[in-house]
């Protein structure tokens, strides 16, 4: 087994061959070989998980687990990325119910930590759903409460219903799981509302996520005020004048990236948008399968880490994935950027993001098994998890010194009722 440590320098450390990490309570109390862990702690309950590695848990940087169930429901409209948003809001506002929607969150998240994913920053429209999701499985995380309102006129009222509904969370809010705010995109929040939910972000110090520069549609809405966007807001009476800026530029003017946000996408950015996003802290949710797949193109990920622009990755939705697996997810980024100059080790960094194997640190970690068909022989851990492996090879996840999958199970959740439910909502839709 090999113990995979602290990122140095945007990489891996070098892994510890014969590696062990020692967990008292929700912390890592020490980190080094199995015989010196063994000699430090003989009271200590040992366990050994063969040929395998043991890795901070990674990090799912942009997602929405309460459309899950959506899996699948939507490859015919792929190719209109209008047609895409509608059909996928009609069937979370009028086909879905509460319960469905808990399900699907609470199935993404079952999904999420049998594949190693200990932490997800989630934007949900159902926000109370997803926390109730983050809790009952274990997973820790920020779920961001979305707002939309294309309307000026209706800028304020918008705005007090995601304060309020911000005050009803925080009654959720936990050790492991907290609230963010979600501005749904350029083209679904209308300016006046994104200054107010920045201000808002910045006075009550809540972290802020929001899809940026994701389409064509997007950038011709901003820049030229065309488009089916700019046809939609027509249609319903709404007055729209182009900023005829770049996302990011645009994003700048009202106040959005003062609050160091979290931007998904981030595809049609220029050599200045990318400047901006690392002066002004911002991070960017690299979701390169997401996006292969809606045909929106990929983002600078070569280009991000040179400039130093703090880069996670997501997997978004399972309706535009179709899995939520960051392994896999850090394969395609990899071989999509096509770099010679990044190294597998990197990769794996931005997939664990700051998580650490190391004393003092909660005790978030995950072991991922190696001899299977596919990746026999190993020559070096890292390379065998970037290029051979997948979530599917993740023999346990533990969250805050919590096991929350170990044996094929998620602890103290009935996934056979889940799938069944599943079943049920698909069905119906
Ligand atoms: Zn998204």
């Amino acid at each position: 087994m090999q113990a995979l440590t602290a990122p140095e320098d945007r990489a891996v450390a070098e892994p510890i061959e014969h590696g062990a990490v020692a967990v008292d309570g929700p912390l890592i109390v020490d980190v080094g070989s199995r015989d010196e862990l063994a000699a430090r702690f003989p009271q200590a309950h040992v366990e050994s998980f063969g040929e395998a590695v043991i890795l901070p848990g990674l990090v799912n940087t942009h997602t929405h687990l309460e459309l899950t169930a959506l899996r699948g429901y939507l490859e015919n409209e792929e190719s209109d990325f209008f047609a895409w948003l509608r059909k996928l809001t009609l069937a979370r506002l009028e086909r879905m119910t509460a319960d469905d929607i808990r399900v699907s969150a609470m199935w993404g998240a079952c999904e999420a930590v049998r594949a190693g994913i200990t932490c997800v920053r989630d934007a949900s429209d159902s926000a109370m759903m997803s926390m109730l999701a983050l809790r009952d499985v274990g997973l820790r995380g920020i779920v961001f409460q979305e707002s939309f309102g294309p309307d000026p006129r209706l800028a304020q009222e918008n705005f007090a219903k995601l304060k309020l509904k911000v005050e009803e969370l925080r009654e959720l809010e936990t050790d492991l799981v907290r609230v963010g705010v979600s501005p749904h995109a350029p083209y679904t929040v209308c300016g006046p509302q994104l200054e107010l939910i920045a201000d808002f972000a910045i006075s009550e110090r809540r972290q802020l996520m929001m899809h940026a520069a994701e389409s064509q549609a997007e950038e011709d809405f901003l820049l030229h005020g065309t488009g089916l966007f700019a046809e939609s807001l027509a249609k319903r009476g709404i007055e729209w004048t182009p900023p005829r800026l770049s996302t990011i530029q645009y994003l700048k003017q009202v106040g959005i990236l003062d609050c160091e946000p979290l931007l998904a996408h981030c595809i049609r950015v220029d050599p200045a948008d990318i400047e901006l996003l690392a002066q002004t802290r911002s991070r960017v949710a690299h979701c390169p399968k997401s996006n292969a797949k809606l045909g929106h193109g990929r983002a600078p990920l070569s280009s991000f880490l040179d400039a130093s622009v703090t880069v996670g990755l997501g997997s978004d939705s399972v309706a535009s994935n179709n899995t939520c697996d960051l392994i896999e997810e850090a394969r395609f980024a990899f071989l999509l950027a096509r770099n010679p100059s990044l190294t597998a080790s990197q990769m794996l960094a931005v997939a664990i993001q700051d998580g650490m194997l190391r004393e003092g640190h909660q005790a978030d970690l995950v072991v991922v098994g190696l001899d299977g068909a596919h990746q026999v022989p190993v020559y070096d851990p890292v390379t065998a998890l970037v290029f051979s492996s997948s979530g599917r090879d993740v023999l346990l996840t533990i969250i805050a010194g919590r096991e929350v999958y170990r044996d094929q199970r998620v602890a103290g959740v009935d996934e056979r009722r889940l799938r069944a439910r599943m079943n049920e909502i698909a069905q119906k839709l």
